[in-house]
């Protein structure tokens, strides 16, 4: 008989037959058997030996006795579920020890499931509490969600006080509110909010303005995270930058123009006319100068603030560095001013270079701005070992009026532009010494008076008195 015609066995007439047993019925039918061979094993027993009626007494007894353990059990868990906290989770023998058991396992891995997410949320809220920016979660309806600390410190907002308020009540700028109506995910949004900084009463609660890019993300289901990032810093530095090249080149067009007025005129009446010419020239001469000052000034600065420019010291000679300055200015004085100084502190570790440039400055102002027939008066001095070194340039000019002095050392502040440019300033001299003292670790204070008969100005540098050179520091230096 050939293979092929032999008949073919049908492994799908025993499937019915090898599908598993659901884990409920083999659970129930292990628990009766286990209670009907206790109860017939017990009963038979008793029957056998003693009498039928005592047999079938304590089967039944004994399926009492099992039905009872297992509803106490039940009721144990039921127990137990309806408050795990307060309850310990019930044992059991037998297939109750083998159930409880399984719960027990399933259990311990779904408290470690959340411990890992607890963990992953408690990282996640530590990382975004630690983003410089900051990210609201907001829900269809503008409701806060959720936010983190640096979009509270941004939009002035609490997340415990303001959770599922809706946004656009606490920050409540126009712009805003058409930005997040316009759904523009595109495009960021450039702010200013008024921010009342916390005080103790409110009279002296001050606002503080903050300049916020928004910008809009959809997520999720018609959610959408609002994140903030504060560039008031940013903006301050732009608007410094537009002002400082607007001043430079406003500096230097008005010293051009006035050459480029002398060469035409040169250019049209010609070299034949010697006294216009020398005039021009001496003209032309005094603007190229102003100019030269003025990018000399710059470069000057633009070095005392380049941080990666680390100070340079050694021990300075103070007194002898301010006779000398002294000496200049009486030479631009010209005999119009009285100059006196007092002399009576220790030398200086410091950049000479810088610390010349910052007291010359004082010194010179003081000629420049001081009517000929007044007195300057220059002094160094340190009341003690640990007390602070001073410069200290006192005029009695006109005086400024108060209103200008906490502005005098920015860039290219005038009291009196005119003045400032007749006398050959470039408007940056303050802003040197400011600089070269904040290098030094001092700082300048200034104290002027209007006062008919008192008038006058005082520029104080001070010093940290451990800038004081020690005389074994002198001596180096007098020998190197
Ligand atoms: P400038 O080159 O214009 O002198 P500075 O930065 O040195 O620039 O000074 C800034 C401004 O401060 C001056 O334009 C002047 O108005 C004022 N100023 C400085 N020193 C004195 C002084 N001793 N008395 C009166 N005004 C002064």
């Amino acid at each position: 008989m050939a293979l092929d015609s032999l008949p073919v066995f049908d492994q799908s007439v025993f499937e019915h037959e090898r599908q598993p047993m659901s884990p409920v019925t083999k659970f129930t039918l292990i628990a009766l058997i286990r209670v009907g061979l206790a109860a017939s094993a017990l009963g038979g027993l008793v029957a056998l030996t003693i009498d039928v009626i005592w047999g079938v007494a304590l089967g039944a007894v004994v399926i009492l006795a099992v039905v009872g353990y297992y509803a106490y059990k039940l009721a144990s868990l039921s127990a137990w579920l309806d408050d795990p906290q307060a309850a310990t989770l019930p044992d059991g023998i037998g297939l109750w020890g083998d159930t409880l058991g399984h719960l027990y396992r399933v259990i311990r891995h779904e408290r470690a499931a959340q411990q890992t997410l607890a963990d992953t949320l408690s990282r996640f809220q530590s990382a975004a509490a630690a983003l410089p920016d900051g990210a609201v979660m907001l829900d269809n309806q503008y409701n806060i969600v959720w936010c983190n600390p640096s979009a509270e410190t941004h939009l002035a907002v609490s997340l415990k006080r303001d959770r599922m308020q809706v946004i656009t009540y606490l920050i409540r700028n126009p712009e805003f509110i058409h930005y997040l109506d316009s759904r523009n995910f595109l495009e960021p949004l450039v702010i200013r909010l008024q921010h009342n900084k916390s005080a103790t009463n409110a009279a002296s609660a001050a606002a503080t303005e903050v300049i916020l890019s928004l910008q809009l993300v959809a997520f999720g289901d018609d959610q959408i995270l609002l994140l903030s990032r504060d560039i008031s810093e940013r903006e301050r530095l732009e608007t410094i930058r537009r002002d400082f090249v607007a001043n430079v080149s406003h500096e230097l067009r008005t010293p051009l123009t006035v050459v480029t007025g002398f060469l035409e005129t040169v250019a049209i009446a010609g070299t034949s006319n010697e006294t216009l010419l020398q005039k021009s020239l001496a003209h032309m001469s005094a603007q190229t100068t102003r100019m030269q000052h003025l990018v000399e000034d710059l470069l000057t600065l633009s070095r005392l603030e380049d941080n990666r420019n680390r100070l340079t010291v050694s021990p300075i000679n103070i007194p002898e560095l301010i006779s000398s300055l002294l000496n200049d200015a009486e030479q631009l004085s010209n005999g119009r001013h009285t100059i006196t100084k007092h002399i009576d502190g220790p030398w200086l570790l410091g950049n000479r270079d810088e610390i010349a440039s910052a007291f010359g400055n004082l010194i010179t102002n003081a000629v420049r701005y001081t009517p000929a027939g007044g007195t300057i008066h220059a002094e160094w001095s340190q009341a003690s070992n640990d007390a602070p070194l001073i410069f200290r340039v006192t005029d009695n000019g006109d005086g400024i009026s108060a209103e200008h002095l906490p502005r005098l050392t920015e860039r290219f502040y005038r009291v009196d532009r005119g003045r400032s440019r007749a006398s050959g300033g470039t408007g940056l001299g303050l802003a040197i010494v400011k600089h070269v003292l904040i290098r030094h670790d001092g700082h300048l204070e200034i104290h002027s008076s209007l006062d008919a008969v008192q008038h006058g100005t005082t520029f104080t540098a001070f010093f940290p008195p451990d800038r004081a050179c020690a005389i074994e520091d002198r001596m180096r230096a007098v020998a190197a």
